[in-house]
């Protein structure tokens, strides 16, 4: 093992770090030499739709806690949730919570039926990752100042929600996919 760890300002539970083999060429991963890349986006599918249902939690975790706060906090004589700003914002979470939800359950049958779904994974991986930071950001905004405060839950959702559209392929990546299936000649 080499190199040092890298800093990350979410996604704490990963370790990351540089590591190198010395591997027999019989047990070369894969199987097959010089393929490693086209081996490699053949499991995108898959962690794109599992990329995309970490952002449905991400959107649903920022959802929970900040109804939860909006209906405790008082202001002004009100709880956060009577003022129709505020309700709008959840509201607005709430519906788009439900369609990337379906979004994911449908890429995930296609892909369970063996059918083909980099378009779909896509567009799945692409909208969740928005609505997870949307809804990250909604949710810290309807806790005031409490939410840059790092003793609040709310606060670490900003940084969960903002790696979705890096990693497993930016956003642009995924913008590629889904512009070169509906542009492109059919297949
Ligand atoms: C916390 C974390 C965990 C990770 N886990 C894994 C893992 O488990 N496995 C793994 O293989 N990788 C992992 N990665 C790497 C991750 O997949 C890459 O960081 C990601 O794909 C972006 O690649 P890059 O960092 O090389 O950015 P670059 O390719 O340098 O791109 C930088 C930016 O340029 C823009 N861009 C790049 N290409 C294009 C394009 N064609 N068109 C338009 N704009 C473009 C995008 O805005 C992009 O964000 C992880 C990264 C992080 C931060």
């Amino acid at each position: 093992m080499s190199g040092g760890e890298i800093g990350v300002l979410g996604y704490r539970g990963m370790k990351e770090c540089e590591i190198g083999f010395a591997v027999p060429a019989a047990n070369l991963l894969g199987g097959v030499e010089g393929h490693g890349f086209k081996q490699l986006m053949a499991t995108f599918e898959s962690a794109r739709i599992q990329t995309a249902a970490r952002a449905v939690g991400v959107a649903q975790a920022a959802l929970d806690i900040g109804l939860g706060y909006a209906r405790e906090r008082r202001q002004f004589g009100s709880t956060l949730i009577e003022f129709p700003r505020i309700a709008n914002r959840l509201a607005l979470l709430a519906a788009e919570i439900m369609g990337i939800r379906q979004l994911g359950y449908f890429t995930a049958r296609r892909k369970d039926a063996g059918q083909r779904c980099d378009m779909e994974a896509g567009m799945a991986k692409l909208i969740a990752a928005r609505v997870a930071w949307a809804g990250a950001d909604n949710a810290v905004q309807i806790h005031g100042g409490n939410g840059f405060a790092t003793e609040y839950p709310v606060s670490r959702l900003l940084a969960d929600a903002r790696i979705l559209n890096i990693f497993e392929g930016a956003g642009e990546i995924q913008a590629q996919v889904i512009g070169r299936r509906l542009l492109g000649p059919a297949v």
